[in-house]
């Protein structure tokens, strides 16, 4: 039995969280990288960050490129969420 706000992610765990937890977690390592290493917004999640598309050299000076690859590492991402932000 899953628990309340529990989902499946991309790893197959599953991740009980506060509603809008993984978000949060995202904005705090995109403003982290523009204070640490001085990262820039070529594109933000919604207008999509696939690497293909934004190309390599903006999509490594992208902090929300960055956010993005950490909530991944952490299994935070959903099958639905990648598919949708690799589309655009
Ligand atoms: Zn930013």
């Amino acid at each position: 039995m899953q628990a309340r706000n529990s989902r499946a992610t991309r790893s197959g765990r599953l991740s009980s969280h506060v509603p809008g937890q993984t978000n949060w977690a995202r904005i705090v390592v995109h403003e982290l990288t523009h204070r640490e290493v001085k990262t820039k917004d070529h594109a933000y999640e919604h207008q999509g960050i696939n690497p293909r598309k934004l190309g390599a050299d903006k999509a490594l000076e992208n902090a929300g490129s960055w956010a993005w690859f950490c909530a991944d590492c952490a299994g935070a991402l959903t099958d639905g969420v990648i598919k949708n932000a690799s589309a655009r």
